[in-house]
């Protein structure tokens, strides 16, 4: 299939694509393209511009923001796979992107394009909802900032404007000590069927915090509180890890497809959850 016909605008700058937003209500930026010319291929989208931002010169910056990171819009997924600082501030999203997409995709694709395209199987998304991230949006009309929590509104849905440019996310110092990411997918690498992102922060043995978020689930990642609630106020131990999981299964209400049906995916919630809840307490300090 071919895509539909389009005008390409090559940008310069991040003003300049702002600009080029704010004149074509109907264009599209490109980012890396791994998802946007696919869906223009299958006709799915059909925008009349596209908006290249590929050429801006430092939008792909990973860099120390206070106790946190700052990542730049054009940044690759594989350079937030092996960024030593990622490892270091955010081990979870490392630990993520075990399970995100393949090497040459990777190798385009950026992280800031994976959550303006909010796939529901995605797993970014999770864990940006579990660290508390912040998603840095811009216009001709100014900058604002969204959590993550706010963010993703349904399928393929976001909280941006369609004259804004996301042109930073910021994911916040560690405040949880424990993490632990985990999916079910057909093959390595393919979206997930279903996907728990988990911090928790232990004190004394006591929980005192937890998030435990799930993505393919539903129609955007999303925080499970219930999960979260029968975590907190007491050790983890199994009486707790079995309330979560069941509480977990309670709160979504997955679809079923070709990949698998919804009784699968609820339990896969349970078994992920527990997974991750497990392996987030052992690592704390
Ligand atoms: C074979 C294959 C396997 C894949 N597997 C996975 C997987 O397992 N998990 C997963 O999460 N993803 C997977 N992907 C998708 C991949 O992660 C994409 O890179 C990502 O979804 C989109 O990023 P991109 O930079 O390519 O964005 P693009 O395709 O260029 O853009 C995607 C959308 O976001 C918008 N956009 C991009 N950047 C911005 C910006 N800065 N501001 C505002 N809007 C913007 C575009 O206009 C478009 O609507 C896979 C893709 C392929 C081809």
């Amino acid at each position: 299939m071919k895509p539909a016909r389009f005008r390409y605008l090559r940008a310069a700058s991040v003003d300049d694509a702002l600009q080029a937003l704010a004149d074509n209500p109907d264009a599209h930026i490109l980012a890396g393209g791994q998802s946007l010319i696919a869906m223009m291929n299958l006709r799915l989208v059909k925008p009349a511009c596209l908006i290249d931002i590929n050429r801006i010169p430092d939008i792909g910056y990973i860099r120390e923001d206070g106790d946190g990171i700052a990542i730049g819009a054009l940044a690759r997924h594989n350079d937030v796979k092996h960024s030593p600082l990622i490892r270091e501030r955010c081990p979870l999203l490392t630990e993520a992107y075990e399970s995100i997409a393949h090497h040459t995709v990777r190798n385009r694709g950026t992280l800031g394009g994976n959550l303006c395209h909010a796939d529901p199987s995605s797993e970014a998304p999770a864990v940006m909802v579990a660290m508390g991230a912040t998603l840095v949006l811009q216009s001709l009309r100014g900058r604002r900032e969204v959590g993550a929590e706010d963010f993703f509104l349904g399928t393929y849905e976001t909280a941006r404007q369609q004259d804004e440019m996301l042109v930073e996310i910021r994911i916040p110092g560690r405040g949880a000590n424990g993490w632990a990411f985990a999916e079910i997918s057909n093959r390595h690498g393919d979206f997930a069927i279903a996907v728990v992102a988990t911090t928790v922060t232990l004190a004394n043995g006591r929980c005192e915090a937890a998030r435990v978020v799930a993505s393919g689930v539903g129609e955007h990642a999303a925080r499970l509180e219930p999960a979260e609630e029968a975590l907190v106020g007491g050790p983890i131990d199994d009486a707790r890890l079995d309330a979560a999981a069941s509480a977990a299964a309670g709160a979504v209400d997955p679809h079923s497809d070709s990949h698998a049906d919804a009784a699968y995916r609820r339990d896969a919630i349970a078994a992920l959850t527990k997974r991750t809840v497990r392996r987030a307490a052992g690592r704390c300090g």
